[in-house]
């Protein structure tokens, strides 16, 4: 049987990861809140000793020793510093929110698949559940936890698309990824589509006809197609999240 070499950054033990907002540094002793706390003890049942990775969003990925302080509480002392911050490459996504679990999905896997920025985007067609920031904040630190990112998506609050296009930033491009078939295909656009960008994924109902038009009129929007089959919005979204990745983002190796 073949024997296959693990990639460096790929540990040979999975450990627990954890994301805190406290500062952290070598040596240093950070407490971890409630919830973590009990999360730690109770839910994975962590000694006094255990080894564990935190991260906060800027300082990096650091190797600790938990010491329970009580029952409740959990100290964590930082032995080294295991990778240097650094953000994933400045792709948005863009997405009209879909009913609760496929939102779900949409924003977990933006942040497996290394979106910067997710914003929700009210279209004519959009129905949706309650948009809960809340909710989505806590989905993208699972699934930083879970995918070892260093960094956080930043999460938008909701905007209508008539007003996104309006404010918008002329140095980032924008793909908007379109059923009609008038775009050009994904390969052939991503060949140049260097940072930043955005992609735009419209509702199950689809864009409407007014709102294609108006993106087709921009002069720093382009429309993609994902071939002849309609995708669902969620597979439109990982799709052409991929598809980026592996064209101008970070799957390519240097
Ligand atoms: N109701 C529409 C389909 C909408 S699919 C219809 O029946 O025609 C939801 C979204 O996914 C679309 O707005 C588009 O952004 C994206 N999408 C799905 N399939 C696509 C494809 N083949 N090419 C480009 N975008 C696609």
């Amino acid at each position: 049987m073949q024997n296959f070499v693990r990639e460096s950054h790929v540990p040979k033990t999975s450990k627990i990861r954890i994301y805190t907002d406290v500062d952290l540094s070598v040596d240093s002793v950070v407490e971890l809140n409630a919830e973590q706390s009990h999360y730690l003890l109770t839910v994975m049942r962590l000694q006094s000793g255990d080894k564990l990775l935190v991260f906060n969003n800027r300082d990096g990925e650091f190797d600790c020793t938990l010491t329970p302080k009580n029952k409740k509480s959990v100290l964590l002392k930082i032995n080294s510093k295991t990778r240097d911050f650094e953000r994933v490459p400045d792709i948005w996504l863009m997405f009209a929110p879909l009913k609760k679990d496929r939102t779900d999905f949409v924003v977990e896997k933006a942040t497996e698949l290394g979106a910067s920025r997710i914003v929700p985007v009210i279209t004519r067609y959009t129905i949706s559940d309650k948009i809960k920031i809340e909710r989505w904040q806590a989905q993208t630190i699972e699934a930083a936890e879970q995918s070892r990112r260093v960094d956080l998506p930043q999460i938008n609050e909701p905007i209508a698309l008539f007003k996104l296009l309006e404010n918008w930033d002329l140095h980032r491009r924008l793909y908007f990824m379109d059923e009609t078939g008038t775009g050009k295909d994904i390969v052939t656009v991503f060949s140049s589509a260097p940072p930043p960008s955005a992609l735009l994924i419209g509702p199950e109902g689809g864009f409407s006809e007014r709102e294609l038009n108006l993106l087709h009129s921009k002069s720093y929007a382009c429309a993609v197609s994902l071939g002849k089959r309609i995708l669902r919005a969620e597979t439109a979204a990982v799709a052409s999240l991929s598809c980026w990745q592996a064209t101008c983002g970070d799957w390519k190796k240097e």
